[in-house]
């Protein structure tokens, strides 16, 4: 069986070597983390964050050591997607009891600080690095979460089941070939 690393390096690419946290600490505070050795609620700074990092960083849990976010991995992203020059971080999620067939494994770019101006230069360009393959991409303001790939008129006809129009026949079966396994969740 795939771990979660596996399936995130099959669809971000593997860790990139030239790319480093420096002083980015954004996903000990973003992310939901629950592992049997360590958990923490989103949107928490972890209780071991303090101004210079990680406090336990030789001995930080497994997951710690084991997980990247999107910048660390999708090679087309540029260094100013860092999440903390950003303000967006790029993510696999994985859902269990997902509302439609684009929920259960996709790619989620979020907002860093609530609230936080959203610089859309930089959005479209991660957007556009992200938006390239057969995996939806989603954009969570922490109010709000949006479907942004695919197009919502190949979404709905995805999730309807509805014949596509001939100029959107291929794009439409090729993600009911890819996600016919969720579409009884939506
Ligand atoms: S969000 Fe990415 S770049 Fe920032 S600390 Fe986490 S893994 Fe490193
Ligand atoms: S243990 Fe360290 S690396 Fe892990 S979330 Fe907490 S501060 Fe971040």
């Amino acid at each position: 069986m795939q771990s979660a690393a596996d399936v995130e390096t099959m669809l971000l690419g593997p860790v990139l070597a030239d790319r480093a946290c420096g002083d980015c600490t954004a996903c000990c505070t973003v992310l939901t983390v629950d592992t049997p050795d360590f958990s923490k609620p989103a949107e928490t700074p972890c209780v071991h964050l303090g101004a210079h990092g990680c406090g336990i960083h030789a001995e930080r849990p497994a997951i710690c050591r084991s997980w990247f976010c999107g910048w660390r991995r999708v090679v087309d992203l540029p260094d100013e997607a860092r999440p903390d020059r950003s303000g967006l971080l790029v993510s696999l999620n994985f859902v269990r009891a997902t509302r439609n067939c684009f929920e259960g494994v996709s790619i989620n770019v979020r907002t860093v600080t609530a609230g936080q101006a959203i610089d859309k230069r930089i959005a479209a360009i991660i957007l556009d690095a992200l938006c390239v393959q057969l995996v939806p991409v989603w954009f969570s303001d922490g109010a709000k979460k949006m479907l942004m790939h695919p197009d919502n008129d190949v979404a709905s006809l995805v999730i309807s089941g509805e014949a596509a129009p001939a100029h959107l026949e291929k794009e439409v079966a090729a993600w009911r070939a890819r996600y016919g396994v969720f579409a009884g969740n939506g």
